[in-house]
């Protein structure tokens, strides 16, 4: 069984770490997933000198461990957006998806990307009796809409439910899509891999972005590195939180040419590729639920108890929930000329891609009709007041937790976590008996650090940082290391 994803088979880490030092461009993006790409990709025939950096290799972050199901439907998330926006802003959230579906297709088509594209039918199915009354609320503005859609209650699957509706959608390989979109881009603009943004200043009319190796100059940035890796001026981990789940991908003879997601629990997420069945499920916010090793043994006996097929692949992705059911896309503040594409809710192929279109718009005309739906700083109501409440408990309960875990008992008798004249501090002992002594600590909003036994990382429950045994960060939003300095 292999721990990673499916679509990193056949693709390999880039090493090669270029010079880029004291560039001066017009626009700089940071981050090549599916956010970045598309942004590039958007404004490649522009009259403007952009460039893109990667802190590792172009789609390795979370568009490498997605489903890809390219969906405007989604899992309800029209009737949220009318709780939260009114039904104006529901209606211009659909428009966006499929502007994104349709803008996907064609760049497919127009540059003959081989990236296994197939039509299916895509379906949100009710396996609860609460969830039958949500569906057909989201049916019925569907139905207001005039998007086609039909209605089911049965399909070949071992999994149970009462009633769905299914829309004409997709499914691709995203690393072919995105290597498709990165080989059309690279005839324009240069791709920097290896380059880790680490600050960015402010200047009078520009912007100065410090990297690992050197300073780079732009009038324009745009941060798409899933989750922004600053806390002022956006504000995201106070309108966000990190949901976690866990992907399967296993082979199999009965291929169909559907893909689905149950609403209500527990949720299973379906799609097929090639002769794989790919499997999500265990969806959680990422301050529960903190042992990986008993989180996915409880996703192989969820994926056995329903299909009883061998696990080929298995690993985990995160994702930022916004907490309006809208994502942020856009300037951080008008005139700012710094932009951010954030918060996709688990739905980053459409959403990513029509944060590309909007953010090239931004720069090139200064407008977009989409500016006002995804606007960073848009208004709070009580409604996401609410949601907010729930988050800041998450938060105050796993820092509780984390203290409790201080005890050493809670690890096996390789890890601790000591308090040396008020510091927390976290000490794995290795197989050699090395003792490997970190700050327990996360930079970014000084949540508690846990240990993660599987990976023998040092993990944030809060915002998704990881650091190694040593203290250097593997992934954001923190941009310090944990290292004790000797
Ligand atoms: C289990 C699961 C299943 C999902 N399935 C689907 C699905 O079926 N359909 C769908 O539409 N969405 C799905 N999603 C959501 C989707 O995977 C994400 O929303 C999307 O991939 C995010 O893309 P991104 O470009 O924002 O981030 P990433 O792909 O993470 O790209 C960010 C890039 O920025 C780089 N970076 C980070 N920090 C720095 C730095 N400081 N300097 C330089 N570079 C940096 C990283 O190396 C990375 O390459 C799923 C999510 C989960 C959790």
């Amino acid at each position: 069984m292999n721990q990673t994803s499916l679509w990193l088979d056949g693709y390999s880490i880039s090493k090669e770490k270029p010079t880029i030092q004291n560039k001066k461009v017009d626009v700089c993006i940071i981050g090549g997933g599916i956010a970045g790409i598309s942004t590039a990709f958007a404004l490649k025939d522009s009259e403007l000198n952009v460039i893109l950096i990667d802190k590792g290799t172009i789609g390795f972050g979370a568009t490498a461990y997605t489903t890809a199901k390219i969906s405007y439907l989604q899992e309800l998330p029209y009737q949220k957006i009318v709780t939260m926006h009114g039904i104006e802003a529901a209606k211009l959230y659909y428009n966006s998806q499929k502007q994104a579906f349709n803008q996907i297709k064609y760049n497919i088509d127009t540059y003959h990307i081989d990236c296994d594209y197939q039509t299916v039918k895509d379906y949100i199915l009710a396996n609860d009796v609460s969830s039958v009354a949500k569906v057909k609320k989201e049916e019925a503005l569907l139905k207001k809409w005039n998007v086609p859609y039909q209605t089911i209650t049965t399909l070949p699957l071992p999994i149970s439910f009462q009633y769905g509706i299914g829309v004409s959608s997709a499914v691709f390989h995203p690393l072919k899509y995105l290597y498709g979109l990165k080989k059309q881009i690279e005839l324009k603009i240069p791709i920097y891999e290896n380059v880790f943004a680490k600050k960015i200043n402010k200047n009078k009319n520009s912007y100065t972005i410090e990297t690992d190796i050197g300073k780079l100059e732009a009038t324009y940035v745009v941060v798409a590195t899933h989750y922004p890796f600053f806390i002022i001026p956006s504000y995201i981990p106070f309108k966000t939180h990190v949901e976690k789940s866990y992907v399967i991908a296993s082979k199999t003879k009965d291929i169909h040419d559907f893909s689905c997601i149950t609403t209500g629990t527990p949720m299973h997420s379906i799609r097929y590729h090639n002769d794989y069945l790919i499997y999500g499920s265990y969806a959680h916010a990422l301050t529960n639920h903190l042992d990986d090793e008993k989180n996915l043994k409880k996703i192989k006996e969820r994926f056995q108890n329903h299909f009883q097929k061998e696990i080929d692949y298995i690993w985990f992705n995160q994702d930022l929930i916004p907490n309006d059911g809208l994502p942020f896309i856009g300037e951080t503040e008008k005139g700012s000329h710094l932009f951010i594409a954030t918060g996709f809710h688990t739905w980053g192929m459409t959403n990513g891609t029509i944060a590309g279109t909007i953010i090239a718009d931004l720069i090139q005309h200064s407008y977009s009709p989409y500016e006002d739906l995804f606007m960073i700083k848009r208004n709070w109501n009580l409604s996401r007041v609410g949601h907010f409440i729930v988050d800041a408990c998450r938060y105050a309960k796993i820092y509780l937790q984390t203290i409790l875990i201080q005890n050493p008992k809670f690890y096996r008798d390789h890890v601790c976590v000591i308090n040396e004249n008020g510091t927390r501090i976290g000490i794995y002992i290795d197989d050699k008996g090395i003792q490997h002594k970190v700050y327990n600590q996360c930079p970014h909003m000084k949540c508690n650090l846990i240990f993660n036994e599987k990976e023998k990382t040092w993990d944030c429950p809060c915002h998704s940082s990881r650091f190694d045994i040593d203290g250097n960060v593997i992934r954001g939003p923190s941009m310090q290391s944990i290292k004790i300095s000797k």
